[in-house]
Order: C-alpha cells, then sequence, then structure tokens
C-alpha cells in the first residue's frame, strides 16, 4: 500500500475566538494557538511539526496529527518495553 502526503491545507482549519485550531480525523486530538495567530501561521506551524493530510488507495484522510502521521508510517511498531534491569 502506498501513502501519499501533502500538506494539510486552508480550509482544514477552523477559528475559535480569534484562536485557530486544527483536529486530527483520526484520534479526534485538537490541538489550538495559545494566543491569537492568524489561520496561516497556525496552518504553517501545523505542517512544520508534522500534521499531514495522508491518502492512499484505500483512504483519504484530510487531517492527521504527527502522532497518528508515525502510526500509518510504522503500522507494525512495536511498544517499547521499558529496560528491565535485575535488582541484585
Ligand atoms: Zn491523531
Amino acid at each position: 500500500m502506498s501513502l501519499l502526503t501533502k500538506p494539510v491545507s486552508a480550509e482544514h482549519i477552523s477559528v475559535h475566538n480569534n484562536r485557530p485550531l486544527i483536529q486530527c480525523n483520526c484520534c479526534l486530538r485538537i490541538e489550538q494557538a495559545q494566543q491569537a495567530v492568524t489561520k496561516s501561521a497556525w496552518l504553517q506551524a501545523a505542517n512544520h511539526i508534522g500534521w499531514r493530510h495522508v491518502q492512499s488507495e484505500a483512504f483519504d484522510i484530510d487531517v492527521v496529527c504527527p502522532s497518528c502521521v508515525s502510526d500509518f508510517n510504522n503500522p507494525i511498531r512495536k511498544p517499547i518495553k521499558p529496560i528491565e534491569r535485575a535488582s541484585i
């Protein structure tokens, strides 16, 4: 399965109380600006930290947060176990 990632587009940014926000369509996590910034500045920041529009043959998801994007890229990633230490 090939995965295509593109920058998130401005239509997927909404604005509440002058503070733009973006919501992941996978885990539904919302990230909102802490202060009033322009929609385009927020969009640029979101794309900068890894928010993406993800497409494949099977699906097309408009807004995906950085952690979900990495899950898509590593579908068989195993959980990381803390190092077990024998107490002596
Ligand atoms: Zn997510």
